[in-house]
């Protein structure tokens, strides 16, 4: 059997201060067939890993395009397209193929296209014909979209916040597709939208709870695989939100019905399950009355996973004015920043302008007498749950007065593992306060280092008041907007 993969993914925040083009994608590489040969410990870690898993089995693995690019604003329209071209460029000449395994994002959006996962889907469908199943895997803060569910067979998003579970998904989607293949199963997929938009994390009750619960149907009475996708905020498009979906063996009435049960079970959580940041002083003070350290302060609205510039400085200025000392900070995504330190050189003093760069979402720069600690040219961390590095480009370790350590990277992106910091000679265990631009997928690997994290809702780009965000494409019947959007549905769900 040959199996046909291409992986494409970048989250979209149309609110950002600048497009995705092809510098985005350059910079964590862009592979045309190649990945998991030339980056097997890099962006083609899950390459490598489908590769070995498919060719254990016997069968034939065409592998295409493999790209990502750093969440930013929508994608610059002829990139999408060419990414697109190469994509199905390679399917055809593929052709015959038995199945289709396309690893996305779910909240991709370009220039013209609010749903280039729908879209791509939709042409693979159109070359491949009917027959021939269409698995893909989605990032939880996806999209579900009309165009999606009707263009591929069965479509699962991760479960786990921070994403920890990309492997365990795709080997998931790959036994389904298999399955499929040899004529086990045909599968079906309701889907119930809960009109709720928000961030949902899955490392505290009861949300770790609700992803044990959806586990725990799978793989019996005819379920194939429960989903929910939590939508993307920062996504004004129209399909955005929430929606949890199931996939059945042939059994329509059965996946629309659990899918609702589900649905409905994720909305009576609402209130437990929601946003647990505070005010940046408040978050602070909580911080210093833990006694020792490290706590773990995530910056949630700089977290350039989420299409943040990473630059900002309210943090930063906030642990200057109130003198707190012996803190960690990163990472800041300021070009010159590192290039004036790198051509000092280590152990140079240098009176630096650090981040407040690409807009008002950064705030004011902050000028800092630092000296200059380290410098890594190619420094990379690891992603827990992934066997693969992130690069984070040229990186400078500076330290200023009261034991300030600042961590500033070439290459935007968010923190994800500790080697981001100890990878470059910044120890940790021994600081009062480890701030990490990040909104939760530092937590697999900070927690356990941490005496306490807490979640700053810091003033920024992607700051966590979802009843706020200036939505012009999607419709505003969603909670917390609104206390009950399913009110019109009355009757249906308890009000
Ligand atoms: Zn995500």
């Amino acid at each position: 059997m040959k199996i046909f993969l291409a992986q494409l993914t970048t989250e979209t925040n149309t609110f950002a201060y600048a497009p995705t083009g092809w510098g985005g994608f350059e910079e964590f590489g862009i592979y045309r067939g190649d990945a998991s040969r030339v980056a097997p410990e890099g962006s083609g870690s899950l390459m490598r890993f489908m590769r070995t898993m498919i060719e254990a089995d016997g069968h034939q693995m065409v592998e295409s395009l493999c790209s990502f690019a750093q969440p930013l604003g929508r994608t610059v329209r002829a990139v999408y397209e060419d990414l697109r071209g190469q994509v199905l460029d390679d399917l055809r000449a593929a052709l015959p193929v038995q199945a289709v395994q396309l690893t996305l994002h779910g909240a991709m959006a370009a220039d013209g296209y609010d749903d280039c996962e729908g879209d791509l889907i939709a042409r693979v469908r159109e070359i491949v014909g009917p027959d021939v199943p269409i698995g893909v895997e989605l990032d939880l803060h996806c999209h579900f979209t009309a165009l999606m569910q009707r263009s591929a067979d069965v479509i699962i998003a991760f479960k786990e916040y921070p994403h920890i579970d990309v492997e365990e998904r795709a080997r998931e989607l790959y036994r389904i597709l298999v399955d499929m293949m040899q004529g086990r199963v045909r599968p079906t997929t309701g889907v119930f939208d809960c009109k709720m938009v928000g961030l949902w994390h899955t490392t505290r009750e009861p949300m770790a709870g609700f992803v044990r619960r959806m586990q725990a149907l799978e793989g019996k009475d005819g379920v194939l695989s429960v989903s929910l996708g939590h939508g993307f905020p920062w996504g004004d498009v129209p399909e955005s939100g929430a929606k949890l979906w199931v996939v059945t063996d042939n059994d329509a009435a059965k996946a629309q019905a659990l899918a609702e049960q589900l649905g409905r079970e994720f909305w009576e959580l609402r209130e437990q399950t929601g946003d647990n940041s505070m005010p940046l002083d408040a978050a602070l003070d909580r911080a210093l009355a833990v006694p020792g350290g490290p706590v773990v302060l995530a910056d949630v609205a700089d977290n350039p996973g989420g299409g943040a510039p990473s630059d900002s400085t309210f943090v930063l200025r906030r642990v200057l004015e109130r003198g707190i000392g012996n803190v960690v900070i990163g990472a800041f995504w300021d070009l010159g920043a590192v290039q004036i330190c790198c051509d000092a050189g280590v152990g140079a003093v240098v009176d630096l302008r650090v981040g407040g760069k690409c807009g008002p979402s950064s705030g004011e720069p902050v000028d800092l007498r630092v000296t200059v600690r380290h410098i890594l040219d190619k420094h990379t961390q690891g992603l827990p749950g992934m066997t693969g590095r992130v690069p984070m480009g040229r990186c400078v370790w500076v330290e200023a007065a009261n034991g300030l350590h600042l961590l500033l990277s070439s290459v935007r992106g968010q923190i994800f593992g500790t080697d981001a910091f100890q990878g470059i000679g910044i120890t940790l265990t021994d600081k009062k306060l480890v701030v990490v631009k990040s909104t939760q997928h530092f937590h697999a690997d900070f927690a356990p280092i941490a005496k306490a994290v807490v979640y700053a809702a810091t003033p920024g780009a992607i700051t966590p008041d979802f009843a706020a965000i200036p939505y012009r494409h999607r419709d505003l019947n969603y909670w917390p907007r609104q206390a009950d959007p399913h009110a019109e549905r009355a009757g249906v769900l308890p009000a």
